[in-house]
């Protein structure tokens, strides 16, 4: 379960436009049977940079909506054991399930699941950029073996905690969803020790949105199907427009 010592950056008061908004009503209950979460549940495209990842997201998501770990790995698998959970690539996930928890469109989840939206072999453990995890933010790019360095900060990438030198894994179960951001062994940020909230204020530049984006284009150059959608829900998450499923 969340304390508020274990919320991440992204779920503390809003410290920019784009930052995560408090919860506008108590906890949700969710039923296995009423997956209408679309409705009632709080997200906003415009939280999302290009490239997030799925783990990412449901970070947020579950933050936004204090919606427990077990409750979400449930949700989106119900035949497996939410401490294990699935990996997030696309042949584990059902994408149409996905799309009925999660009030985003089809091509914004597609994108957030590794293996067949990005080519290349991906990494079973979490992988990050400090910076970007400062702000709030993961990439599938983070999660591809031929990538070393952050599009956006140039910094290399890394896997182990800067305090348990543990190694979280790169999956979509209970102890990941409920530690955000976090080592899942220690609950230690992945960020820099103690920024302070002015710090992580200006979260990611312009820039660090474009370099990522073609930093994705690059990645899919061979996928001219997978390149357009891409571009549609790229395009659409750098001018704040909402794409279509
Ligand atoms: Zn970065
Ligand atoms: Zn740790």
């Amino acid at each position: 379960m969340f304390s508020p010592a274990m919320l991440p950056d992204a779920c503390l008061p809003p410290r920019s436009a784009a930052s995560l908004k408090p919860p506008r009503f108590p906890i949700l209950t969710f039923n296995d049977r009423q997956l209408s979460l679309s409705s009632g549940s709080v997200f906003n495209l415009k939280w999302l940079m290009p490239g997030e990842s799925l783990v990412s997201i449901l970070w947020k998501f579950a933050c936004a909506n204090a919606l427990p770990g077990h409750v979400l790995v449930h949700l989106m698998s119900p035949d497996v054991d939410p401490s294990e959970g699935v990996a997030p690539v696309s042949d584990g996930i059902d994408l149409l399930r996905l799309c009925r928890i999660l009030p985003l469109p089809v091509n914004v989840l597609r994108i957030s699941l590794l293996d067949a939206t990005l080519p290349g072999r991906y990494l079973s453990v979490f992988r990050f950029c400090r910076l970007c995890t400062a702000h709030g933010y993961h990439s599938v790019l983070h999660q591809l073996e031929g990538e070393d360095r952050c599009p956006a900060h140039l910094q290399s990438l890394e896997t182990r905690c800067s305090h348990c030198h543990g190694e979280t894994p790169y999956v979509v179960n209970s102890s990941v969803i409920e530690a955000p951001f976090r080592c899942v062994w220690c609950r230690s940020h992945f960020s820099y020790g103690h920024l302070s909230l002015l710090c992580t204020t200006p979260a990611m530049r312009r820039q660090d949105r474009i370099a990522i984006r073609r930093r994705l284009l690059l990645c899919s150059g061979n996928h001219i199907n997978d390149t357009v959608s891409k571009v549609h829900h790229l395009s659409a998450v750098e001018t704040g427009e909402s794409p279509g499923c």
